[in-house]
């Protein structure tokens, strides 16, 4: 099937008509031709996303909300197809897709009554018959950048937010999973006023920097690895563009000696391997207290080698392919690496031959870990968990924060002060007790460190899309003494 581009809610080839392959990692086969897009393309798409700024930001909160419910209403209605679409290209399982969609309408929804609520604030005033008025205004066209892991809830974080707060929006899906976002517009975006949405598909240094250093795209939201985001960082500083950046993330699992080992195992064995450990807060190092080093490591390891990897379609499945070629052999790389440094595996470490064809690696445990080791600095963004035993929280909280990264940390404890100092004393956005990769749509989510800039989720999220203004009112007609000249004034 031949794909185009979204722009003014009309499907448009790409100017010079290069596509490239959209594959599907279960079968292997091309399921799409997907256009390459260039410069011309993001200049239309940015041309129909400005001209609609004017009426689209011009709307009252209560009449973008109907906007927004009618995206959600449809994600839910169509959310098999737009599922089934997930699944082919990137290879997630299709249920967990369906809580993808689910997330994504209640993303829609939950910015759709947010934005109604404050557009500004009044602040104490200077002078008696004065006013400070602080108004939130839209930037105007959001360039959003998108990953392939979550590509419809992630795409949500970014459009729900920007859209609520009056902005128009030009996206650049992921190569890898550009269909998804195709198939959301023409199912759920077709009632929208044109160029208020618009997607460019194509390749991150032709159609994703055009779009980054346009001239009249204010704003950049980008989701996906550090070095691209430090990328996008440089390219928007020439401009001086407000940029918000998701970035990766070598989250660690922290396990105290006073826990159940088999529910603390469970929670790190689904936290690391859930999507095939392609999930920005993957469980990516375990700390581990000494005296249930080995209990705990037995459990995780019968844990991993219970879970089901196979056709994403298949309702008893746990964990599909690997979304790409790439992402395998990035896999197989880390653990090859992991392994000349010294490492020990102790099941998995290797590509899975249970089915002829399909990017499956299966879920692997590490021991014999230390500090200084990729698989303990970089992230490995695959199914991979290396465990390190700890003495004590405070060289747990050490060897946390021993990184560059600082997007989540997971403890499992019963106890409230090893919880809190873990949570206190752990530079990261997030710290999850006992359950880990939880999220909350009310509460910010974001990275400290090299982890990224900003805030989704949350109020916070609306206010990256907002710009402020103060507004100075002078309602004393006068003439004022410090003005030049004495003109007679107080
Ligand atoms: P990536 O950086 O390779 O690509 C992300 C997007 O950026 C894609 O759309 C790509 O085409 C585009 N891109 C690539 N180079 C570009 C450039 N020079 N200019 C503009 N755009 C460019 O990342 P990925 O492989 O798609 O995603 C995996 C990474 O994303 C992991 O590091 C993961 O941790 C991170 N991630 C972070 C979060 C978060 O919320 N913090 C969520 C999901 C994924």
């Amino acid at each position: 099937m031949i794909y185009k581009n979204f722009i003014n809610n009309r499907w448009s080839d790409a100017e010079f008509g290069k596509t490239f392959d959209g594959v599907n990692p279960f079968t292997e086969e091309i399921i799409a031709q997907i256009p390459a897009s260039s410069e011309p393309d993001i200049n239309n798409a940015v041309r129909a996303a400005q001209a609609a700024f004017k009426d689209w930001s011009g709307l009252t909160a209560g009449e973008r909300r109907d906007f927004l419910r009618s995206l959600a209403n449809n994600s839910r209605q169509h959310a098999e197809t737009l599922a089934k679409t997930i699944s082919s290209e990137m290879g997630k399982p299709f249920k967990d897709a369906l809580t993808e969609i689910d997330d994504l309408a209640e993303y829609l929804e939950y910015y759709s009554e947010l934005a109604r609520d404050q557009v500004g604030r009044l602040v104490a005033p200077v002078d008696q018959k004065s006013m400070s008025l602080v108004q939130y205004e839209p930037y105007g066209v959001v360039g959003c950048i998108i990953p392939w892991n979550y590509p419809l809830s992630l795409m949500g974080w970014k459009l729900a937010p920007a859209l609520a707060a009056g902005n128009t929006i030009v996206m650049k899906p992921s190569e890898v999973s550009s269909l998804s976002i195709l198939h959301w517009v023409e199912l759920a975006a077709r009632e929208m006023p044109p160029g208020v949405i618009n997607v460019v598909t194509g390749f991150g240094q032709e159609a994703g920097e055009t779009l980054v250093k346009h001239p009249h795209v204010p704003i950049i939201t980008f989701t996906g690895s550090v070095r691209t985001g430090k990328r996008i960082a440089r390219l928007a500083a020439e401009n001086l563009k407000k940029v918000s950046l998701e970035l990766g993330g070598k989250d660690p699992v922290i396990v105290c000696d006073d826990v159940d080992v088999e529910i603390a195992a469970r929670g790190t064995c689904w936290g690391g391997f859930v999507n095939a450990g392609q999930v920005c807060t993957s469980v990516e190092r375990v700390y581990v207290y000494e005296n249930v080093a080995k209990k705990f490591t037995d459990a995780l390891v019968e844990e991993a080698k219970k879970v089901k990897i196979g056709d994403p379609m298949d309702d008893a499945t746990d964990v599909g392919p690997m979304a790409s070629m790439a992402q395998l052999n990035n896999a197989i790389e880390k653990v090859n690496l992991a392994k000349e440094q010294g490492c020990r595996v102790l099941t998995g470490g290797k590509r899975s031959d249970k089915y002829i064809k399909g990017y499956f690696f299966e879920p692997t445990v590490f021991d014999k870990i230390k500090d200084e080791m990729d698989i303990v600095t970089e992230e490995s963004f695959s199914p991979i968990i290396p465990v390190q035993k700890i003495h004590s929280m405070n060289e747990a909280i050490e060897m946390a924060n021993s990184t560059k990264y600082g997007l989540g940390c997971t403890v499992f404890t019963k106890d409230i002060e090893r919880a809190l100092t873990a949570a206190n004393k752990i530079k990261s956005g997030t710290i999850c007790i006992n359950n880990p990769l939880m999220e909350n749509i009310a509460a910010p989510f974001g990275g400290m460190k090299q982890s990224g800039i900003g805030r989704e989720h949350g109020i916070e999220a609306l206010e990256e899309f907002r710009e402020v203004k103060h507004i100075f009112i002078d309602y004393d007609y006068r003439n004022k003494s410090w003005w030049f000249g004495d003109k007679g004034g107080q």
